[in-house]
């Protein structure tokens, strides 16, 4: 029988702002489910589950459907805040436009690919995210607002190597809607080493700056300029700012398209389901007690104020030590630039099922 906790009980928050995508790789990743508390519904009008994944209870919320974005995701995360007052780390989990480097590297693991994953962490000591004006890129078409998925597609397979197409900036989609790039030359690639079937076997992530605004960006001149504007970001999304207003969350984003006009939807699903096993991952190496022993105060956006590895259990958790690399320190983010450490994928194809 599902236990029933106190609205106290709870130390970390899980956002899925999508509910119909992001929610269900988040559900699958938790262990147990737990009754709802008792908490007044008359001021918080949430959306939440309410789970344990290795010793930690969570609260997971999502937005209504269609009511993402940074403004209807601040609201829920506002509420969320003051219902469940003990919270002290959250997690943005979900998926984000990649955004590739200026110039490529000659190592195909070193460039933001679709399906990689991108945390808010920039190690610099600059912001985690960044709010860029959307309304400074004038063009001739309005932003399309994000809609609503209608059938989402809740199989989480890796969609093939050859559907990872990266275009010149300056070379937009051609042909029908949806085509998924069949009538897009192939000679407007850009020149990047190629991932191979050997590199993705390693579960490959990024810590780096996050650029967060109003608007889907499918536009690949705009998303150089948001790089260029938001410091090297590696990732162009839409709730960011609504949760790092609360200076305790961290943003994990599946990376599942490259903002732009090439973006269509056959890598969100995989996308989002390595954001959420990223998130679990991160949890699984974080002891409970560390988390409920934080100061709220303390958990901030500084790397600092995350516990160490030393303290860390140092038990068979070998997914925990491939994330984090056998020569690292620190936790994952606290580099100066954006690296990427092995973990089994094999296992991840498993979890995501
Ligand atoms: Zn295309």
């Amino acid at each position: 029988m599902a236990p029933k906790l106190q609205r106290a009980d709870y130390h970390v928050a899980w956002i899925a702002p999508v509910s119909d995508l992001e929610l269900l790789p988040s559900r699958l990743m938790l262990d147990e489910e737990h009754k709802t508390p008792d908490y007044d519904i008359s001021y918080d009008n949430n959306i939440y589950t309410f789970r344990t994944i290795a010793g930690h209870n969570v609260v997971i919320a999502t937005c209504l459907p269609g009511l993402t974005g940074n403004i209807n995701t601040g609201r829920v995360i506002g509420s969320m805040f003051k219902t469940f007052s003990n919270l002290r780390i959250a997690l943005l989990v979900g998926i984000g436009g990649g955004i590739p480097r200026a110039y490529p590297s000659a190592d195909p693991t070193e460039d933001v690919h679709v399906g990689d994953v991108v945390v808010g962490w920039p190690g610099d000591g600059g912001p985690a995210c960044v709010y860029y004006n959307s309304g400074k890129w004038h063009t001739d078409k309005p932003f399309e607002p994000r809609g609503i998925i209608d059938k989402p597609d809740r199989k989480f397979t890796f969609p093939g190597l050859d559907k990872d197409l990266l275009f010149q900036a300056l070379y937009p989609y051609k042909g029908p809607n949806h085509n998924q790039c069949g009538q897009c030359d192939r000679s407007e690639l850009i020149r990047r080493p190629a991932r191979t079937a050997n590199d993705n076997a390693e579960f490959i992530f990024y810590h780096g700056r996050v650029a967060t605004g109003n608007a889907v960006i499918k536009d690949g001149q705009r998303r150089d300029q948001i790089r260029e504007l938001c410091k090297d970001a590696l990732c162009i999304e839409m709730e960011a700012a609504g949760v790092d207003a609360s200076g305790r969350c961290l943003v994990i984003r599946g990376i599942s398209d490259y903002a732009d006009s090439h973006k269509d939807d056959i890598w969100r699903s995989y996308a989002a389901g390595q954001a959420a096993v990223f998130a679990r991952e991160l949890l699984r190496k974080i002891p409970g007690a560390t988390v409920r022993g934080m100061e709220i105060q303390q958990i901030t956006m500084h790397p600092a104020s995350l516990p160490k590895r030393d303290g860390m259990p140092s038990g068979p958790d070998v997914s925990i030590h491939r994330l984090m690399g056998s020569e690292q320190k620190s936790l994952p983010w606290e580099g100066t630039h954006p690296e990427q450490a092995p973990m089994n994928n094999a296992e991840t194809s498993q979890r995501s099922e």
